[in-house]
């Protein structure tokens, strides 16, 4: 997993990765049973309870935890699915990032 510390390397994510916001998809779902991932605070969380901002094709979600990390996961799979964590940053630099991504 890719830890982000810099907010270029934030916003080519965010771009190279086709991220979009929650809300241009409202029936999106990280409902998969018994799935959990790897989060940048050091701990795992489960998908179908943990809250994610963004949304990226073609099953990919930014989840936001308590800890204030967020951290991309893509799920990958069509009969057994397995999440495999893609990068992680603070919550503050993803805030700084969002004010330079959403002005354009
Ligand atoms: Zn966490």
């Amino acid at each position: 997993m890719n830890k982000i510390n810099n907010i270029d390397e934030l916003l080519e994510e965010l771009v190279t990765g086709k991220w979009h916001p929650k809300s241009a998809n409202p029936i999106a779902s990280s409902n998969y049973p018994g799935l959990n991932y790897s989060c940048g605070c050091g701990s795992n969380h489960t998908l179908s309870i943990t809250d994610f901002l963004m949304i990226g094709p073609p099953a990919k979600f930014v989840f936001i935890c308590d800890n204030d990390y967020l951290t991309g996961v893509r799920v990958k799979g069509i009969f057994k699915q397995k999440p495999y964590e893609l990068w992680t940053c603070k919550k503050s630099l993803y805030l700084e990032a969002v004010e330079v991504f959403g002005s354009d």
